[in-house]
């Protein structure tokens, strides 16, 4: 048995409750301490050290392991559910044995890796089977995958809707599929094949997860800006427009009303996408969404800033401060369901260093920074409330993708926590980056919390030795 004593969790709004946490691999216990504190009351380091100083030792028992949290934040691990680890088949660019350990360091237990970036994808049990293989004793974490459909399965014939159903049993949390896609190896579905799949997942009762921009649109554009030889990142933003992510997303609207399929947008980036959306979820359509911290921090105006251009560069690209703030106010009033970081890591030195913006690699390596990012600029500025920040780093994830064991301090759920200090500041350094890749466009943005442990069933990432297992969604 151990104890994390002298923690507070979050118990609703900005209310935080002294309290200690009886645990093994699993949660046992959690016994609150004194009353409810607000978040207000301690804010300050002076007055929380005051505050926290007269509550009451407790005693625990003699055999117990006592850790003690120093009354910081405890949250339940946070949950990542779109990254691209990439193995097995893009190792060069990033591999599960940085990502899950940068993953760690920031404060998460679960990720949830996208099917596309693998070789084999995950399009079959079989290749499933083989990414299950390459990645014994290579995760800090556990993982969790979505399965994934590509046209070229369509198209030659294979029973499809068979693939989906045996993925879905052995644990897929859903199904990823791109409107638009830049990889060769995971071809895009017309706006008709992705009709037709999403009725063959909703038989799985899972989510279809969309990669929403609009093809034609961006195709068109694309080539007549490259036929004028404009290789700039303002061309690659005007390809890549607001107008691309709207319409795609309103075709997907009309396909969840279509098959009541449940239907996730990724990576969301517009106000105009963001409306569609939150139109649909009013008509009553299973319609989900998340955004990624670049939507959340950064406009086009930082393309200006050549030292982060490069490694700014995503799809869709991030837009313009309306949209910023749109997306901020989509997580708070719960249109929009977390927020994960489309984790996709490179060499820079290789990839991210052409004056062609066309060329440079799209994706920004940022499972480590997630979680002290929500809390730094959406909880400690106001835009969210103590609550919402962790459901929308965890709970909400969880519950969504049938992480049945994950997401909860509570007696029964997996003993996955991470220590956030709210009282600490931290400049972000791509030197000090765990993922292979080191660079980000959040270079020395300080961060006001900070990530101190992370803990996955019951043993301390990172200090202690251990691996990361798979963990099945609920069929
Ligand atoms: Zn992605």
């Amino acid at each position: 048995m151990k104890v994390l004593k002298n923690i507070l969790l979050s118990v609703g709004g900005n209310d935080l409750q002294p309290a200690d946490i009886y645990f093994s691999r699993v949660i046992k216990e959690v016994r609150y301490r004194s009353g409810k504190l607000n978040w207000d009351d301690i804010a300050e380091k002076e007055k929380k050290r005051r505050i926290t100083g007269k509550i009451p030792k407790a005693t625990y028992p003699k055999t117990a392991e006592v850790i003690d949290g120093k009354w910081s934040l405890a949250i339940p691990g946070a949950i990542d559910a779109h990254v691209h680890f990439n193995t097995p088949g893009f190792e060069d660019r990033e591999d599960f044995d940085h990502a899950s350990f940068a993953a760690a360091v920031g404060g998460v237990t679960t990720v949830i890796d996208m099917p596309c970036t693998s070789i084999p994808p995950v399009t079959n049990v079989k290749n499933l089977k083989k990414k299950l293989t390459a990645l014994k004793n290579r995760s800090y974490i556990d993982f969790a995958f979505w399965g994934g459909v590509r046209s070229e399965d369509i198209r030659s014939g294979i029973d499809v809707e068979k693939q989906i159903a045996d993925l879905s049993a052995a644990g897929v949390v859903g199904f990823k599929v791109y409107v638009i896609s830049g990889m060769p190896e995971f071809s895009d579905l017309t706006y008709d094949e992705i009709l037709k799949t999403a009725a063959m997942i909703k038989a799985t009762g899972k989510p279809m997860a969309v990669h929403a921009e609009d093809k034609t649109l961006i195709t068109n554009k694309r080539k007549q800006l490259q036929n004028n030889g404009d290789n700039s990142w303002r061309a690659y933003c005007e390809a890549r427009s607001v107008r691309a992510e709207a319409k795609a997303v309103a075709e997907l609207m009309k396909t969840a009303e279509a098959t009541g399929a449940r239907i996730h947008i990724v990576h969301l980036s517009s106000q105009a996408g963001l409306k569609k959306i939150k139109l649909a979820q009013k008509n009553g359509f299973s319609v989900t969404a998340e955004t990624c911290p670049h939507y959340l921090c950064f406009t086009q105006d930082d393309f200006h800033n050549a030292a982060i251009r490069n490694y700014l560069k995503t799809a869709p690209p991030v837009k313009f401060e309306k949209d910023k703030n749109a997306l901020w106010k989509g997580l708070a009033d719960g249109t929009i369901s977390f927020v994960t970081t489309d984790h996709a890591g490179c060499n820079p030195r290789k990839e991210k260093i052409s004056e062609n913006f066309w060329e440079v690699y799209g994706g920004i390596p940022g499972v480590e920074h997630r979680v002290s990012f929500l809390f730094s600029e959406g909880f400690k500025k106001g835009k969210l409330s103590l609550e919402q920040t962790v459901r929308l780093l965890s709970i909400n994830a969880a519950e969504l993708y049938g992480l049945s064991s994950k997401g909860k301090i509570s007696p029964g759920y997996d003993a996955d926590f991470a220590l956030i200090n709210l009282w600490k500041e931290k400049t972000v350094k791509s030197r000090n980056m765990h993922s292979k890749g080191k660079f980000t466009p959040f270079e020395n943005v300080i961060f006001s919390a900070v990530v101190e442990k992370t803990f996955l069933r019951g043993k301390q990432v990172v200090k202690d030795v251990f691996g990361g297992k798979f963990v099945k969604a609920k069929d």
